[in-house]
């Protein structure tokens, strides 16, 4: 991104009061027919959702060129996710340019995207499994757990960073998923009440959405019950890909809803942590959506993940951050991509994201605009993307520290080599340079 870019926003004042609500779905051959009701309908929605690319040449017919289906076949020999997405974005889909369309790169993966993945990937980049202290909770801050309770989603994400665990198997990744599995849920219940210091639960995934309301009920009101228990968040990319369930699964609805108002009347927050990553997804159902959930006086804040030729430029930047403010979501964070396989084509430099910070900052309030975080590979948590100790640009190796989280441990996270000097590229070749660097770019923190 260059200076000229930042400085020249392109977007018009007030272009993110713009919502869609045109018939879009129409234009795909196999939804012409579809009514607004129909399309409205949350059953529809997750009946008619596309999980196989035959449905998706099925559903476009003519519209798709045998190139563009010969290179989704290819993907799913590489993919680590498996496909999932529901018509709603789908549909949304620019199918006259699906190869650059920044919805088509995040659901359906192409063979033509994928580059190797940097040497030093990991499976679970964030630890999340090394700091489990029993199965599907991790606990890494004092205050704070992440429970996983299910590993399904309404749409699954080609930049997933649980991809090990999420969805089904595919051709690269053989994975132990639970579905929505309760089996383990109590012991969770136990050790949070065993542990007084904890006061947050995240409950994410997997995607709170494929929990029923029943579970729903069931996890919120176990939490809530636990004295020490301050704030429970439900994650879900939900209303950025499926709005229509909060416009018409009242049942659902219904139970975050109560859990909610029981949070209140225990004084304790119930909110949602949702998940746009793309303007291009906001529209005029993802605005009824919110006006519902608004109106039951549930908060909702965003976490994006920075992906190259989805936001990572600085109009879709604050566009994505302006039209969340305007449907009353916070947006919270925007991640640096973590450093998982299959994702190398999605990551960006360390100084894309604190250029993009430094643009987006000043474009809305304070309050609505987000903090850019790396979470460090390697479990030491989100730290702001400016905090590093030091930063090797030229070979793209920052160096952090975690002072509370993992005190005396030294973390680092790279940025893709593709994006580096053809130099610096060759030196990321040789193992032996490889780790001169590190130990170079670790000495320099003067930790
Ligand atoms: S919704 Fe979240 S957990 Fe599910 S595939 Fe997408 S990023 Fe992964």
């Amino acid at each position: 991104m260059s200076k000229d870019e930042i400085d020249h926003l392109k977007i018009k004042d007030l272009e993110h009061r713009n919502f869609r609500n045109d018939d879009f779905w129409k234009s795909i051959p196999g939804f012409a027919s579809v009514t607004r009701g129909e399309f409205s309908d949350h059953m529809w929605q997750l009946k008619n959702s596309i999980r196989k690319i035959d449905q998706v040449k099925k559903l476009l017919g003519d519209r798709m060129s045998k190139e563009f289906y010969d290179d989704m076949v290819a993907g799913q020999h590489i993919t680590p996710m498996n496909i999932r997405i529901t018509p709603y974005v789908f549909s949304l889909i620019d199918w006259n340019d699906p190869l650059n369309c920044p919805l088509r790169k995040q659901f359906l993966p192409v063979g033509s995207q994928f580059i190797p993945d940097h040497p030093m990937h990991m499976a679970d980049s964030l630890s999340e499994d090394e700091d489990s202290p029993v199965p599907m909770l991790t606990h890494r801050y004092p205050d704070k757990v992440l429970f996983l309770p299910l590993t399904i989603c309404p749409v699954y994400c080609s930049y997933c960073t649980r991809s090990r665990i999420i969805g089904g198997s595919t051709e690269s990744v053989e994975k132990e998923t639970y579905g929505a599995n309760q089996k383990y849920w109590d012991d969770v219940f136990e050790y949070i009440r065993q542990h007084p210091k904890i006061e947050d639960v995240v409950i994410s995934g997997g995607d709170s959405y494929m929990l029923n309301a029943k579970q729903i009920r069931y996890i919120g009101e176990n939490l809530l019950k636990i004295p020490h228990i301050q704030r429970i968040r439900y994650a879900t990319k939900g209303i950025a890909i499926f709005p229509q369930k909060i416009l018409t699964d009242d049942e659902w609805v219904g139970a975050i809803s109560e859990v909610h108002k029981l949070g209140r009347a225990f004084g304790k927050q119930v909110v949602i942590h949702t998940h746009f990553s793309s303007h291009l997804e906001i529209t005029k159902w993802s605005q009824m959506a919110m006006d519902r959930l608004f109106s039951e006086g549930i908060i909702v804040r965003n976490q994006a993940v920075l992906q190259e030729g989805v936001n990572n430029h600085v109009d879709d930047m604050v566009l994505l951050t302006r039209k969340l403010g305007l449907i009353n979501i916070q947006p919270y964070y925007v991640y640096m991509h973590d450093m998982v396989p299959g994702c190398e084509h999605f990551r960006t430099t360390l100084s894309d994201g604190i250029r993009l910070e430094k643009a987006v900052r000043g474009t809305t309030a304070g309050f609505n605009t987000p903090t850019f975080v790396c979470d460090l590979p390697g479990g030491g948590g989100k730290r702001n993307v400016s905090s590093y100790e030091y930063y090797d640009k030229e070979n793209g190796i920052s160096v952090w520290t975690a002072p509370y989280v993992k005190p005396g441990k030294v973390f680092t996270y790279f940025d893709p080599i593709h994006k580096l000097s053809p130099e610096a590229q060759k030196r990321w070749l040789s193992e032996n340079d490889r780790k001169i660097m590190i130990d170079e770019a670790i000495k320099k923190a003067n930790l």
